[in-house]
């Protein structure tokens, strides 16, 4: 079998100096990972100074491990503090964060996960701008585009029906020829329905789509997708005009919809992709806190629907049995399989050959957000041995793998060599 290819990513702010210089510890847990499985690129979230950044690149030659600037785009920017009333607008006027089933740790972190609007060309421009400095300023070899969507279910789920912001009326009404404004009733019609589904609805559903995109908002979920779409155009043809590689980080296939992330649309522009199939996490992306969050907010606004029939239809949705009650989702998370059947749903896009999937896999330990050891890495690994994946990302700070972690994935890999 191939080897196969192995990125991890690392956050270096809010760390010691002396954890980079005077104890070599970065040094020390790179070359763990060099020995345990060949690691061959280490993604840098970009909170560093110019000094910091040159140190990790030398280090990074050094290991032949390539670098990459870990950049997001759209929230939680580096040198740019999106306000409240600058995130995208919910069709019921709400800006940033929904009030239906939002994370109850939203906005209390270091991430805020406040959502620019994809249409605000201004701020765009400004991060841009910043964007094209820090690329010089690292010389790293490549970028890593993150928050390249609309908020997800732990933004509340509300904030899937945005944005209404007076750039998108404008935008709208020239690509469309429509008014916008029409769609925040068309919206308002179907949080009523939901208010009385019933079990032979959830049965019309067959994807993630379903549950949203109903009715006429066809077109307001293209405009979403073209939106979202070119600005990554816009950051991704930059780097690659300075000789960049670049990756992107992507919600799990089946969720991807629900944020207006396309994979086919968002090939055209990578070298690879790194699909988020978090099974165990519990903060935005993992499926467990996104999928809780969305069940929630559903019977929320339906507390007649059965939780347990509500349940089983996402099952479906996503291939593999979550647990029987909502409150064991985020405590049991989701079946490792997962990544057979998001890969799975992956393949069957028929993606160009040359634009690679690296699969993010959770590998760290954060306390009350994720705890993988090493029975949980192990199945992930078996399932990335049986649909054959060209690579893997183990995510998303190398500062908290456990080093049995690295050793385990080096271990597994090697034996199957
Ligand atoms: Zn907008």
């Amino acid at each position: 079998m191939k080897k196969k290819w192995i990125g991890t990513q690392i956050v270096l702010n809010n760390i010691p100096n002396s954890y980079l210089y005077k104890s070599d510890n970065l040094k020390k847990k790179l070359a763990m990972a060099k020995d345990a499985f060949d690691l061959d690129a280490l993604i840098v979230w970009p909170d560093l100074n110019k000094k910091n950044l040159d140190l990790v690149r030398e280090i990074c030659t050094d290991f032949e491990i390539k670098t990459y600037l870990w950049y997001p785009i759209l929230a939680d920017i580096s040198g740019f503090k999106v306000r409240p009333e600058q995130a995208v607008e919910t069709f019921d006027g709400l800006h940033g964060y929904g009030r239906n089933s939002c994370w109850d740790k939203l906005g209390k972190g270091e991430e805020d996960f406040l959502f620019l609007c994809p249409n605000d060309e201004q701020n765009i421009r400004k991060i841009f701008n910043q964007y094209q400095n820090k690329i010089v300023e690292s010389g790293f070899d490549g970028v890593f585009l993150d928050r390249i969507r609309f908020p997800s279910p732990s933004n509340g789920f509300e904030t899937l029906f945005s944005c209404f912001c007076k750039s998108c009326l404008d935008k709208f009404y020239t690509d469309y020829n429509e008014d916008l404004e029409n769609y925040r009733n068309q919206i308002a019609t179907i949080f009523e329905r939901l208010k009385t589904i019933d079990v032979n609805y959830l049965q019309t559903w067959h994807s993630f789509s379903d549950i949203i995109i109903r009715d006429n908002l066809k077109n307001f979920f293209d405009f979403r997708k073209q939106s979202v779409y070119q600005v990554l155009k816009m950051f991704a043809d930059k780097a690659k005009q300075m000789g960049k590689l670049v990756g992107i980080d992507l919600f799990a296939p089946s969720l991807a919809p629900l944020v207006s992330q396309d994979y086919r649309l968002f090939a055209k522009t990578c070298d690879w992709m790194k699909p988020m199939i978090y099974g165990h996490t519990s903060s935005p992306a993992g499926l467990p806190l996104e999928l809780y969050c969305l069940l929630k907010a559903i019977l929320d606004i339906n507390p007649a629907l059965d939780e347990e029939q509500l349940i089983q239809a996402v099952s479906r949705l996503i291939g593999v049995d979550l647990p029987s009650q909502l409150n064991d989702l985020l405590k049991d998370g989701v079946s490792e399989r997962i990544i057979c059947g998001e890969m799975q749903k992956i393949k069957e896009l028929n993606l160009p050959e040359k634009v690679n999937i690296y699969v993010g896999l959770e590998a760290v330990q954060v306390p009350g957000v994720c705890h993988i050891n090493k029975s949980i890495l192990k199945k992930y690994l078996e399932s990335v041995i049986e649909v054959d994946i060209k690579g893997i990302i183990l995510s998303w700070n190398l500062l908290k793998i456990p080093d049995e972690n690295l050793k385990l994935v080096g271990d597994f890999l090697l034996k199957r060599l």
